[in-house]
């Protein structure tokens, strides 16, 4: 049989205190952290040089990678966790390089996922993490575009002139795209038609083909986003697997399957290009995931939050295992763990390509205010010891290849150690 391979998200800062417990103690053998750029005059990769990353000293890099060689020779696999499409410092004033919505606004949050420029700096930073650390793999993060939880127009980017050239390209026709998603949205205001899916507890084959007949372009900008997403990764993995060799590992962090797509993000076309798929199997927000933009569409629209909350539900079949929840008791609970088993039906389902599946699981118990929700989100009703040990049962049950804890800073230690013998036995 393989061997299970247990990893975890981790800081810097908690390694260098004694990562000789996270192997010993805690059985985590594959690292997922973020190390600093180094850059120096010599490095070639960057065209724009306003785009460079912000670097460390000659020394603290090379303390870095004296400290990476210790790691590696305690026995750890490094991958670099790499966040793609998000606005890194330096970019987040330059509008010309951010994301714009449907409706016209900058979003400063996101940067275009087709700028040229954007897509050159992406590009700089992973040759230059692969010339400068001795690391085993890279792992990348927010490979999509935007989910809704980033509230109701913001989900609805990039619509920037570059963008729509970019559906035109890939044979996608922008205006009906532009005019058959904004025609959605005004049909999304009338109540009835919200109602109507509710009172039949779910989208039928006919509502589906309804929707398609009368909003094809609906249709094409999800399928734009995936086959951007798509090309994408294939470049970048191309990249990663010719610097860093053929046993260079690349993984990518994709959002719960009742999510993905709507950002993008394909199961079957990653399977098909990356070595590990990591899932974000949170149970908490998977069913999070909708609610800034329920709250902003509910002010916009005049429709209740409760009804528009139970809209996503049933029409993305959370309903069809939790049943229906208001918008206070999404944000003030998870699903359960049932919501694991049901994702990983689907992801080896969709693993067509035989990726690795190393799903990650949320460890710690959350209640925070959220900056888009501007509400509070909490998982303490349901987050607990034997929630994380019955989500790694499962997991195992479905043949996950590997587990993945976000993240071990914050986790209760008793139940990670706990949470690595039941994966283990
Ligand atoms: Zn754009």
């Amino acid at each position: 049989m393989m061997k299970k391979h247990l990893g975890s998200f981790i800081s810097l800062k908690v390694l260098k205190e004694n990562y000789r417990s996270i192997i010993d103690e805690y059985k985590i053998d594959t690292l997922h952290i973020h190390l600093p750029y180094y850059i120096d005059d010599q490095n070639p990769y960057y065209a724009d040089k306003t785009l460079i990353p912000k670097s460390i000293t000659y020394d603290e890099y090379k303390e870095n990678v004296k400290f990476v060689r210790e790691l590696k020779d305690y026995g750890f696999k490094i991958y670099i966790a790499y966040p793609v499409f998000v606005s890194h410092e330096g970019i987040n004033e330059r509008s010309e390089l951010l994301a714009r919505t449907l409706f016209g606004k900058v979003y400063s949050f996101r940067v275009c996922p087709t700028n040229k420029k954007i897509i050159e700096r992406i590009i700089g930073d992973i040759r230059t993490i692969i010339d400068i650390y001795d690391i085993d793999g890279i792992i990348l993060d927010y490979i999509r575009f935007e989910s809704p939880m980033a509230g109701f127009e913001n989900f609805f980017m990039c619509f920037c002139d570059n963008c729509l050239k970019e559906m035109e390209r890939k044979g996608f026709n922008p205006k009906r795209i532009v005019s058959d998603v904004s025609k959605f949205i005004d049909l999304l205001h009338t109540e009835d038609f919200v109602k109507s899916f509710i009172n039949n507890k779910g989208l039928a084959v006919v509502d589906i083909l309804e929707i398609y007949d009368n909003y094809p372009g609906l249709f094409e900008w999800f399928r734009f986003k995936k086959e951007h997403i798509e090309e994408i990764v294939k470049m970048l993995t191309r990249i990663m697997k010719n610097d860093g060799g053929r046993n260079f590992i690349v993984g990518a962090n994709l959002l719960s399957p009742w999510w993905s797509l709507i950002a993008g993000q394909s199961y079957s076309s990653f399977s098909r290009i990356v070595d590990i798929i990591e899932p974000m199997l949170y149970a908490d927000w998977m069913q999070w995931e909708g609610l800034t933009a329920v709250k902003e569409f509910s002010s916009i629209s005049g429709l209740s939050r409760d009804l528009l909350t139970n809209f996503y539900f049933v029409i993305l079949g959370l309903a069809y295992f939790s049943g229906l929840k208001s918008f206070d008791e999404v944000r003030l609970s998870s699903l359960g763990v049932e919501s694991i088993n049901y994702s990983m039906n689907k992801i080896n389902i969709w693993n067509v390509g035989g990726a690795k599946i190393w799903p990650v699981l949320m460890v710690n118990p959350l209640d925070f205010i959220h900056k888009f929700l501007n509400e509070r989100l909490s998982n303490k009703s349901t987050m607990n010891k034997e929630f994380l040990l019955e989500s790694v049962r499962i997991l195992k049950e479905n043949n996950a290849d590997g587990l993945v804890f976000f993240m071990f800073d914050r986790g209760d230690k008793e139940a990670l150690k706990e949470a690595a013998k039941v994966w283990f036995e």
